[in-house]
């Protein structure tokens, strides 16, 4: 009975996807936003003790800052990045010229270890001649720093307090792009993982994900001796909607057919798109009985239902399949029967549900 799937462009997928490579870029935004605060901060401080030199240079600071945040929004990020290396490079050399290696100001360099390997994950070795780069500029200044008077003294209080304070925002930036980062990308995982396990076209289940469902819970079944039914549901002449109004009023029929089955979903069953016009319901703790009265609703539901679609009125029918996993058959087999109540629902008028017993499935 079933029917090949249509292939669709998964565009959510490409857009998760896509959010999570963006997650570098987002989390770059809001740090640059950081660091041009945490300039301003500086400029009030050293304006405030009387060190002009230092105040003064965290104007332009301020402004790469801005004009590298413009670029990220205009997507010219590798402009973006160069223009916040320079910065923090030259702020730290000019720091360090300044007050001497005490004040703490190369500590800055060292948030770009991290960016360095998220940047660039997949450029090995750019990565490692950015991070030599990275290590021969540190090592410089601080052999240079060591054997050169600092050019604006700072008291050795004041000092002490600079270098604590670059340290605190140093440590503070790393778990907040650490933070950051790991979140956006969490939350895309989490988007894919969903999307994945998503059927594109009615938003149900896909088919590789129910049966996993459908295993596990016949798992369950097996081990705590509760009933399990299953329905296979099919629409009755599909096709002809497609011929008669076209492939786009046959997935809205399917989107909407789809729709009424998930709203008579009890709590604790499970749907999900089986094949092409097909679909599975899994349903833990109902025997045949039971099984085969909520097949009856869902078929109820969608007769009853007047679906509007492109300016047409259409009633449709399904067929069901139902039947009650017997512990001494495979999920398959009984996956097999249900198929089989479908068939012969199908030869029998359609728009009706016949339930398999194990025994006249083996006759
Ligand atoms: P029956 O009552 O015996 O089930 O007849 P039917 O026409 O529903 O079944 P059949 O297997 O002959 O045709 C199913 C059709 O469903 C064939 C295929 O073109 C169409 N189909 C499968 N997937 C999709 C889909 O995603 N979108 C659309 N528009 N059509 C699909
Ligand atoms: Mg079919
Ligand atoms: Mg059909």
């Amino acid at each position: 009975m079933e029917t090949a799937t249509y292939q669709k462009t998964p565009k959510a997928v490409t857009a998760a996807k896509a959010r999570k490579g963006h997650a570098f870029w987002s989390t770059l935004k809001k740090s640059l936003q950081v660091a041009a605060c945490v300039d301003a901060l500086f400029f009030v401080i050293f304006w405030a003790v009387g060190s002009p030199g230092l105040a003064l240079i965290n104007i332009p600071s301020i402004l790469i800052y801005w004009t590298a945040w413009k670029l990220l929004d205009q997507r010219r990020n590798r402009l973006a990045i160069v223009l916040a290396w320079l910065e923090v490079l030259s702020h730290a050399a000019y720091g360090t010229y300044m007050v001497g290696w005490d004040g703490g100001f190369l500590y800055y360099l060292l948030i770009f270890v991290p960016l360095i390997f998220v940047s660039m994950r997949l450029r090995k070795g750019v990565a490692l001649l950015a991070l030599a780069s990275l290590w021969s500029f540190y090592v410089a200044l601080d052999l240079f720093s060591h054997h050169m008077l600092p050019a604006e003294p700072l008291s050795p209080l004041a000092l002490s307090l600079l270098r604590l304070f670059n340290l605190s925002v140093v440590i503070a930036m790393l778990a907040f792009l650490s933070f950051s980062y790991v979140h956006v990308v969490s939350c895309a995982e989490r988007e894919l993982h969903k999307l994945a396990n998503t059927d594109v076209l009615t938003g149900l289940l896909n088919r590789r994900h129910i049966a996993g469902i459908a295993e596990s819970a016949a798992q369950r079944h097996i081990a705590q001796s509760s009933p399990l039914s299953l329905l296979l549901i099919d629409i009755d002449h599909f096709k002809s909607y497609n011929d008669r109004y076209g492939h786009q009023v046959g997935d809205e029929v399917l989107i909407q057919v789809a729709a009424t089955l998930r709203a008579a979903l009890r709590e604790g069953d499970l749907i999900g798109r089986w094949g092409g016009e097909e679909f599975l319901v899994v349903l833990p703790g109902s025997d045949a009985v039971r099984g085969e009265a909520i097949g009856e609703e869902f078929r109820r539901r969608v007769s009853e239902k007047r679906f509007h679609i492109e300016g047409h009125d259409l009633g449709v029918t399904v067929t069901v399949g139902a039947c009650e996993l017997q512990g001494t058959e495979t999920l398959f087999e009984a996956i097999q029967r249900a198929d089989k109540g479908l068939y012969q629902g199908k030869a029998s008028g359609r728009n009706r549900v016949i339930l398999t017993e194990l025994r006249a499935a083996m006759a």
